[in-house]
């Protein structure tokens, strides 16, 4: 999609800080991290939130989920928190899909 932030960094013609990288997600590093590790998972196609990549490409919403286990534990986390925020309401501000990954800190429910 034109003019999408993320679809840019899927491309490459954006630099992102690539962690990892399947067939159908890419995870990057946030670059306003707010904790130790603080990597974003987005599926390659755009999809403008959570519940649209899961109705139109299931596969990709499950590896999503994958995606953000295997980096959790490729950095050594077994605790870590998943956050999908939907909706500018919520702080959704980038309209491409994007599973939060955080760890590496105490983290305190329910969130702010
Ligand atoms: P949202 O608020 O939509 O849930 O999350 C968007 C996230 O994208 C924010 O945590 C923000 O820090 C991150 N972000 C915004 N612009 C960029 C960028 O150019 N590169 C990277 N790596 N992250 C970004
Ligand atoms: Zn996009």
């Amino acid at each position: 999609m034109e003019d999408c932030l993320f679809c840019k960094i899927v491309a490459g013609e954006i630099p992102g800080d690539v962690v990892h990288a399947t067939e159908r997600t890419v995870a990057f590093r946030d670059v306003n991290p707010q904790a130790p590790t603080h990597v974003l998972v987005v599926p390659r196609a755009h999809h403008a939130n959570a519940a649209e990549l899961a109705a139109e490409d299931p596969q990709a919403s499950a590896e999503l989920l994958t995606t953000a286990a295997a980096v959790a534990a490729a950095e050594g986390y077994a605790d870590y928190r998943l956050v999908f925020n939907t909706g500018a309401g919520v702080g959704q501000t980038v309209f491409h899909t994007h599973l939060h990954l955080l760890a590496g800190r105490p983290m305190t429910w329910p969130p702010g």
